[in-house]
């Protein structure tokens, strides 16, 4: 049986130099036994981290994708509380607008109703006066629901 002698680099930078039998001249190993062992373990550890690594990979990829679809989901709820929000606001801005319009509507009617009483006298009072009822209803009614809204 033919003898190759130890190639491995030891750290004091000779080589390990160790003879050991091989089946053939042609043989690849290089090492002896001993750091043949060492090689192969600390391949096997390369390739348990290099598996580790290529897993965490995965498991980033997933984590991105599935953070990048959370992150859309969100953004879309979001954006669809706002899209409600802004519904709302035109909604509450609506009825501000509709307040506001009867609010002066009314103040035109009471000066209508001042000017009625004043020149036709108190019988068309009654007739302003269920106007003004009415539209005062229809107030209280809107601002219920503008409170109930921002609720
Ligand atoms: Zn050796």
């Amino acid at each position: 049986m033919p003898y190759k002698n130890c190639q491995h680099i030891l750290e004091d930078g000779h080589k390990c130099n160790r003879t050991f039998k091989v089946p053939t001249h042609r043989s690849s190993r290089k090492l002896c036994p001993e750091h043949e062992r060492k090689d192969t373990s600390k391949g096997a550890g390369i390739r348990k981290i290099q598996g580790k690594q290529e897993k965490m990979r995965e498991f980033l990829d997933d984590l991105y994708t599935w953070k990048i679809e959370a992150i859309d989901r969100r953004i879309d709820k979001v954006m669809e509380q706002q899209r409600t929000l802004d519904s709302k606001l035109d909604r509450i801005i609506d009825n501000m607008e509709k307040l506001d319009e009867n609010f002066t509507n009314m103040k035109n009617l009471n000066s209508k109703v001042a000017q009625s009483i004043y020149h036709r006298g108190p019988e068309h009072f009654d007739k302003l006066q269920k106007q003004i009822i009415t539209l005062n209803n229809k107030i209280i009614k809107i601002s219920d629901e503008n409170d109930k809204r921002n609720k």
